[in-house]
């Protein structure tokens, strides 16, 4: 392998997650060329941050201008059952290092990353870029298989970098470019839903600047307040959304108005953005690096929307695999591989838990235990490790994660978790 100057990487996607991993190694000295496809939805999905986003804000050097143009973001609002609502503000997670976040416009927050990475030194090509399998025995598929750029997209990062490019990495997102053309295994989760999203003005909010997750007669909810609007999508199977008319738009309107719980307050809002439709399939791979190449963000694995964790996983894991390819050894590529399916497998049980029940159910419980005399001091424990799993900082602990396996099994025993089940 080249050393670190002479190193040559071309990344399949300028979004958040590619221009990340840009940036970082552009400013350890790497060429970086970035294909960044300039045709985006005209509003984009994942506008809410978890607090564990910020210190890669920072890093970025970024923090200042996303605080600029986005909403301060305290906490999280849920509402379940009939009108029952938990709000956690996040500067009570005990023991956080980081107590607050934001609710981004995404074409701004994208643009910004990737104004971070130009600025590095990467070069942006503004072009889609195709990929090719390569290698003994030609299109070899799976985890030993051999991509390469494809004839234009080839030519345009030899320009760029000086040479053929020593990795390849996917950050083109759910389209999972390189997963596919290897034909890479993967693990699908329970769910198979659509989500339909919209800027809305007019929308009431509990508590503001919270994302406010609310569980409806069927699927849930998101209200991500930003600067002069609030996002709103559903989370609905994708058959029930259908009776709700033919296009996205009619859906959208007829679901808004018919839905109880959000017929409560949607006479007096008004749609002002086109209606985007995602595929909120659950699925994740089982390898991510290979000979020359890796996956990273959404390429690698999508969870769920509903603990807006798909930024801080899809950002972790670019300041990991940049530190690995910087190292150059096949032990530490092997590592962010771990790294990221372990996140990937945590954070799917977490959101099991949120559809199944057991989440709000553990909640309802603990309201009603907190309150008994001699619980402050277990109470202090927990508020110690669970509200920090969901900040995002502290999904990596064992001890935390196994505090909450064992209280979702064990603290509701006699509740029936299926009444507040997510259908
Ligand atoms: C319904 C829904 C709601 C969500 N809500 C949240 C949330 O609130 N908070 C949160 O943190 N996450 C959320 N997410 C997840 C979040 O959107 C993603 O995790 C995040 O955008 C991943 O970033 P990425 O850079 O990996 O991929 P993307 O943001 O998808 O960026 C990939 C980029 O690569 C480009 N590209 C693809 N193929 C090519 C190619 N061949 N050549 C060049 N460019 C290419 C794409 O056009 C795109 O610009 C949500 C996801 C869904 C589906």
């Amino acid at each position: 392998m080249s050393s670190t100057s002479q190193l040559r990487v071309a990344i399949v996607g300028g979004g958040p997650v590619g221009a990340s991993l840009g940036a970082y190694l552009c400013r350890a000295g790497a060429r970086v060329a970035v294909f960044h496809n300039p045709k985006r939805p005209p509003i984009l999905v994942g506008e809410s941050l978890v607090p564990a986003v910020i210190p890669f804000l920072r890093r970025l050097q970024i923090e200042e201008e996303v605080a600029a143009y986005a909403t301060h973001k305290p906490g999280a609002s849920f509402t379940f059952g009939d009108i029952t609502t938990q709000s956690f503000c996040f500067a009570e997670a005990l023991g956080a290092e980081v107590q607050y976040s934001y609710n981004v416009p995404r074409d701004r927050f994208d643009a910004s990353i990737l104004e971070a990475a130009r600025a590095a030194g990467a070069h942006i090509i503004e072009e889609r870029a195709s990929i090719i399998t390569e290698g003994e025995p030609v299109g070899l598929a799976g985890p030993e298989g051999r991509i390469a750029l494809g004839g234009a997209s080839a030519e345009r990062a030899a320009e760029v970098l000086g040479g053929t490019p020593d990795w390849v990495i996917d950050a083109g997102g759910r389209a999972r470019i390189v997963a596919r053309a290897l034909d890479l295994d993967f693990v699908e989760g329970p769910r198979k839903d659509a989500a339909l999203h919209a800027h809305l003005e007019g929308v009431p909010l509990l508590i503001d600047g919270n994302v406010h997750t609310d569980r409806l007669t069927r699927g849930w909810c998101w209200r991500i307040p930003l600067p002069g609007r609030v996002s709103v999508g559903f989370v609905v199977n994708d058959g029930y959304l259908a009776e709700f008319g033919a296009t996205p738009e009619t859906q959208y309107d007829a679901f808004l108005s018919r839905e109880p719980a959000l017929s409560q307050w949607s006479a007096g809002a008004r749609r002002i953005s086109p209606v985007v439709r995602y595929n909120n399939y659950q699925l994740r791979s089982l390898r991510g690096v290979g000979p020359g190449w890796a996956l990273v963000g959404d390429a690698f694995g999508f969870v769920d929307p509903v603990f807006s964790s798909g930024l801080l996983i899809g950002m972790s894991a670019a300041a990991r695999l940049a530190d690995a390819i910087l190292a150059g050894s096949a032990s530490a590529m092997r590592n962010y591989e771990h790294y990221v399916i372990d996140q990937l497998t945590v954070w799917q049980r977490l959101v099991d838990y949120y559809y199944d029940g057991r989440l709000f159910t553990l909640f309802e419980v603990g309201d009603a235990v907190r309150k008994r005399r001699g619980w402050q001091l277990v109470d202090r424990h927990l508020q110690r490790h669970l509200p920090r799993i969901f900040t995002g900082e502290a999904t990596r602990s064992r001890y935390s994660v196994g505090l909450l396996d064992f209280m979702v099994k064990y603290a509701i025993v006699g509740h029936d978790p299926a009444k507040l089940e997510v259908h």
